[in-house]
């Protein structure tokens, strides 16, 4: 569904990916895990256009998208819900849910999948018109995830949806990242530090450091793997 081929990267004269290779296949759940400014986020910000690389290929279902713009790639079904949640704080649940479908014009499509929303989070329908802003940071990373699912994503990119929540709420995030994959057939690459909850939900997982991915395999065998363990798991 997704290939990435000697992926470079650059912010001015820094190197943040030094020819990143990962693919994904459709339906699975695949992580990306790494430390601190490894390139997670400047990885998943190629994929979405937000950064042009400056060498490689970005294969998308076929298409080489690296040249397109970021409102292409959305319209294609490549959706990222961005690091820090970024929702429209002074817009209303309601509002920020129909900026999601602002490039979809089919009203139908546009209303089943907002009631899909609210029955994944049940609390965004209670709250519909409060200001996004005074939700709490779980209800606001509910709310950025239901964004995106409005614009009926194919591959959904997550960055770091666990970053600043509670272990409770993290559960519940990480098991509702499994249901839409199952149930709304959403492929997902999900870039993570919480290394430990990420390896339990996905299929596959590539470890990335300096720019440079290092392991990959399945979640399975990476959550045994000794280095891995190091590492991201906190266990020596
Ligand atoms: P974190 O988990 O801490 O968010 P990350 O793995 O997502 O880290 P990136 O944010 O992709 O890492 O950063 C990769 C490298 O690129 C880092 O060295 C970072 O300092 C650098 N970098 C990121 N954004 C910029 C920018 N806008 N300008 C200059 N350098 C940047």
């Amino acid at each position: 569904m997704l290939k990435l081929v000697n992926v470079q990267s650059f912010y001015g004269k820094i190197q943040a990916l030094k020819g990143i290779n990962l693919e994904l296949h459709e339906g699975e759940i695949v992580t990306l895990i790494g430390g601190n400014g490894a390139g997670k986020t400047t990885t998943l910000m190629s994929i979405s256009g937000l950064v042009k690389p400056k060498f490689g290929e970005i294969i998308y279902r076929g298409q080489q998208i690296q040249t397109l713009n970021p409102d292409e790639i959305v319209k294609q079904g490549l959706v990222q819900v961005p690091e820090g949640r970024r929702i429209f704080p002074d817009f209303t649940i309601l509002e920020n849910l129909e900026m999601g479908a602002y490039l979809r014009n089919d009203k139908a499509g546009i209303k089943a999948d907002m009631d899909y929303v609210f029955g994944l989070f049940p609390i965004l329908k209670e709250r519909i018109q409060q200001s996004a802003g005074t939700l709490s940071g779980g209800e606001q990373q509910m709310l950025a995830i239901s964004r995106a699912l409005m614009a009926r994503p194919k591959l959904l990119l997550l960055d770091e949806p666990s970053l600043g929540l509670a272990p409770l709420i993290i559960k519940d995030i990480f098991n509702i990242i499994k249901q839409i994959n199952k149930e709304h057939n959403t492929t997902i690459f999900l870039v993570e530090q919480n290394a430990n909850q990420a390896l339990q939900i996905a299929d596959r997982a590539y470890v990335l450091e300096n720019g440079e991915i290092t392991l990959h395999d399945k979640a399975s065998v990476l959550l045994n793997d000794e280095s891995v363990k190091k590492a991201y798991l906190g266990m020596s």
